[in-house]
């Protein structure tokens, strides 16, 4: 769960930088930082919080320089420490470095041993330190060759910029697990990196295209050049970003999100429809999905929860236990909306069942006479292992109970999940309709024939094997030994 963005040949590169990361600050609210580069030395600046907390102006105009790139980062690797933030920037034989990196190695244990067996000292905990420390002793003589080299080594999930004192490396791994894209400064030919084009709209950038999987661009004084250094794969796009992650107003691989999850609301409709009287959010993920619900049943939607938005990540508690306290902090009913009414409540996932039950509470208590949970994705079963925050499996409802038992512990009158076919079919419907309307192809144009062939190849090929869906399948795309397994996980008390 990280942001990271890119600029290259800009005057107020580290300003650019910093509203680029504001546009993905839900990506990541622990950490932000932005390495400059001024064509002779990198500067760096990075702590903790949200970017507009951490980037006062006079800070910004420390970080001179016409390049940048910058991070967001909510741990999920590494535990969440400043020494944790990133870019992280070296110094090596070859000159200087920094690295941001969105997605999880899962191979990063086995090379940090190996690499500190053989001398390395690393500074902080973090996945991606290895990358830097493979990079630095990487054989190779050219940059971009040492970073070829460095990520051939590893597994795992990344979509990674690197900057150097004057070229700008952007790297989407083979399975293509997590989203990069590549855009344009309106009317110039200043190009920009960023995990969704939600940053390019705050700096009037255009969408140009998604970087492919296993794609590596390099912008240099040369120009932009694309390689393929890796042996391809089919690709595994985590399509946990179309139910939850990505900004409702990101098109990512040419699935437009919020088509997707109306999509995804309208499969529920017609899967698990009930007799209501409205049809309510859980907002703010679960609005789209919502309008989809309400558009297909015909049941009116209506806000009766409202989050408050201005929750900071400390609060004091009162001494006297107040219940539901957490959930109450973001979420308040709407009385009116839900006083004698037959209620369906959409969400986008279900993971402990803890803020489920607290949500059907609620709605009970501000007078709803039937609340219907409809979950816009299947049972997460599955911790994921390639940047998404999930708990371990032991404390997912899902992997040691029924849909009919996790009813029973919400609450719910009825509770009903959307299959993994329809999740995958409400993504692609999105995206036909997407292509339809950029016109097929013309989505995708790269200057270079060859690489053009095998973007096009790549890019294109979304179907319905494409996506990584393990924390609903257990099928994980990069496969290593579980740590824990089924049958043996304690159940909860229903
Ligand atoms: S396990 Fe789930 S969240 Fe993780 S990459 Fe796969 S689909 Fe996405």
């Amino acid at each position: 769960m990280c942001g990271v963005f890119g600029i290259y040949g800009h005057s107020e590169a580290a300003k650019l930088a910093y509203l680029g990361l504001h546009a993905l600050q839900h990506r990541g609210q622990e950490s932000a930082g932005i390495v400059s580069s001024d064509g002779r030395q990198l500067k760096l600046f990075r702590d903790m919080g949200h970017v507009i907390d951490v980037f006062p102006e006079s800070q910004l105009e420390e970080l001179k320089g016409v390049h940048a790139i910058g991070h967001v980062r909510y741990s999920t690797s590494g535990g969440s420490a400043l020494r944790n933030a990133q870019p992280i920037a070296i110094e090596y034989s070859k000159g200087t470095l920094a690295v941001a990196h969105n997605g999880n190695l899962t191979n990063a244990d086995a090379l940090r041993k190996r690499l500190e067996d053989a001398g390395s000292i690393f500074q902080t905990s973090s996945d991606t330190e290895v990358i830097v420390h493979l990079i630095a002793k990487s054989k190779q003589q050219r940059v971009v060759d040492r970073i070829a080299d460095a990520l051939g080594q590893v597994e795992g999930a990344y979509s990674l910029l690197c900057l150097t004192e004057d070229s700008l490396i952007a790297v989407r791994d083979p399975l293509g697990i997590r989203p990069l894209c590549l855009g344009k400064l309106r009317g110039t030919e200043v190009p920009v990196l960023a995990s969704e084009p939600t940053s390019f709209e705050l700096i009037d950038a255009d969408f140009v295209r998604d970087v492919a999987p296993g794609e590596m661009l390099i912008v240099s004084p040369e120009g932009t050049t694309s390689l393929f250094p890796f042996a391809p794969v089919a690709r595994r796009t985590c399509i946990f970003e179309f139910v939850y992650f990505a900004r409702p107003d990101s098109v990512l691989d040419g699935v437009s999100v919020y088509e997707a999850r109306k999509n995804l609301g309208r499969s529920l409709a017609r899967e698990h429809g009930v007799d209501a009287d409205v049809v309510i959010p859980v907002p703010d993920s679960g609005v789209p999905a919502t309008i989809g619900y309400a558009q297909e049943s015909g049941i009116p939607f209506e806000m009766g929860l409202v989050r408050s938005h201005y929750v900071g990540r400390t609060f004091i508690e009162p001494k006297q236990s107040i219940r539901h306290f957490g959930v109450r902090l973001k979420l308040s009913p709407v009385g009116e909306t839900l006083r004698g009414k037959r209620v369906v409540v959409v969400d986008d996932s279900i993971v402990r069942g803890t803020t489920s039950r607290k949500i059907v509470k609620m709605l009970r208590d501000a007078g709803a006479k039937e609340v219907h949970m409809r979950i816009a994705s299947p049972p997460t079963e599955w911790p994921c292992y390639y940047g998404v925050d999930t708990p371990t499996r032991s404390e997912l409802i899902a992997a040691t109970h029924t849909v009919e038992e996790i009813n029973q512990y919400i609450t719910s009158d009825t509770l009903a999940y959307l299959t993994l076919d329809s999740l995958k079919h409400s993504v692609l419907a999105a995206r036909e309709s997407h292509l339809r309307r950029e016109n097929g192809a013309s989505a995708f144009p790269l200057p270079d024939p060859a690489s053009s062939k095998r973007h096009l190849t790549v890019a294109q090929s979304l179907t319905e094997t494409s996506f990584c869906h393990a924390c609903w399948s257990g099928d994980y795309p990069v496969k290593f030994q579980p740590q824990e397994r089924k049958e043996q996980l304690p159940l909860l008390h229903v």
